[in-house]
């Protein structure tokens, strides 16, 4: 064996399963373990185990695979880092940012825009992500039973103005493909809706996620399925994540993509434009650019809307019109997202 001296040596010692269960289970979960994955000391960076112990830091092993090691500004690492900053109050950030819990009709949906809802698949997800506008929403009054699940499938009966149902979360797919699979089949006998979204990060941090038991629900069912990807930098899609993309658009679902502007991530029209280019060639269509949402904690992440705009109007410039993403913020008491331009 020829000597190896890179610092990749010792980069993931253990080897990936290839079941996405197992990968889900052996994320990493503390700062010491991320940053001897990266060949990173706590001195290069302002870590803060309190913050971890607020919002706990979980991130799966594919997606460290793809971060820099040595690179205490990686941009994937900064999107999963518990950091100092997210510990500094600030008046304008606050818990439920969207005040989602007064479009909480009953456990397990958001019902906020016309002709379509919000279902809350799972509460946890598969990467904790530092600037989620749900890092504090009470997922626990949202775990329901399979009975639970018939009072949300009521709503929807009931409600014949929805056309399509969204899978969110948490990570939708979290959840176990024995209840997906019953879940929409429950919505598929009910007339009125026509469209399946998948709103989902899994795909992109544990690509072996679209295995056969997902595709094998996914492709049999009458709805139009959709899948809405959330990847904020280029380096995120690695050949995995690529081969996934593939597969649920080999399988005619259409997939786009949803990014947040982040600062020090991806704030920058070239990195933006790397993005949506990354996207096209894997076959994803870019939906969204999303404001942050003022929640407390991720103050530090936050863009001014001036500087917003002139770095949107810059990617204009290097994009064509179909791979620039809308720009879009949440505003409470809306009934869609907001334009910004
Ligand atoms: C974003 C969102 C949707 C979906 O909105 P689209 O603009 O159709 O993508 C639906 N419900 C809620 C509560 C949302 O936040
Ligand atoms: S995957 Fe989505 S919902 Fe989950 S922590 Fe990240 S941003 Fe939040």
């Amino acid at each position: 064996m020829p000597t190896n001296n890179s610092n990749l040596s010792h980069v993931q010692p253990i080897s990936i399963s290839p079941d996405w269960k197992v990968q889900l289970s052996q994320a990493v979960t503390s700062i010491d373990q991320l940053l001897s994955c990266l060949d990173l000391t706590i001195e290069q960076l302002s870590t803060s185990q309190q913050a971890a112990a607020e919002f706990a830091l979980k991130v799966p092993r594919p997606f460290i695979q793809r971060m820099q090691p040595g690179n205490p500004k990686d941009p994937l690492l900064l999107q999963v880092l518990p950091v100092a900053a997210e510990m500094v109050p600030s008046p304008d950030y606050n818990q439920d940012p969207l005040e989602e819990s007064k479009h909480n009709p009953i456990a397990g949906i958001v019902h906020k825009y016309a002709n379509r809802l919000l279902l809350v698949i799972s509460p946890a997800c598969a990467i904790n992500c530092r600037y989620c506008f749900r890092r504090h929403f009470p997922y626990d009054e949202n775990r329901q039973s399979k009975q639970q699940w018939q009072t949300a499938l009521d709503y929807i009966r009931n409600d014949k103005s929805i056309n399509e149902v969204i899978y969110s979360g948490g990570d939708p797919l979290a959840a176990n493909d024995t209840f997906l699979s019953w879940l929409t089949s429950e919505i598929a006998d009910i007339a009125h809706i026509k469209r399946l979204r998948i709103h989902t990060r899994l795909p992109v941090v544990i690509p072996a996620r679209i295995d056969q038991g997902f595709l094998n629900w996914a492709t049999a069912t009458r709805l139009k399925p959709i899948v809405v990807l959330h990847i904020n930098h280029a380096n995120e899609i690695d050949d995995d994540v690529a081969e996934a993309i593939r597969k649920l658009t080999g399988a005619g679902m259409q997939v786009l993509n949803q990014s947040v502007l982040l600062r020090g991530i991806n704030d920058s029209a070239v990195t933006l434009a790397d993005l949506s280019e990354r996207l096209f060639d894997c076959g994803v269509t870019p939906y969204y650019l999303h404001l942050c949402d003022p929640v407390a904690g991720a103050q530090h992440f936050d863009l001014d809307e001036t500087t917003a705009k002139q770095l949107y109007g810059q990617l204009q410039t290097l994009l064509p019109g179909f791979l620039v993403p809308k720009l879009v913020r949440e505003i409470p008491d809306r009934e869609s997202k907001t334009l910004i331009s």
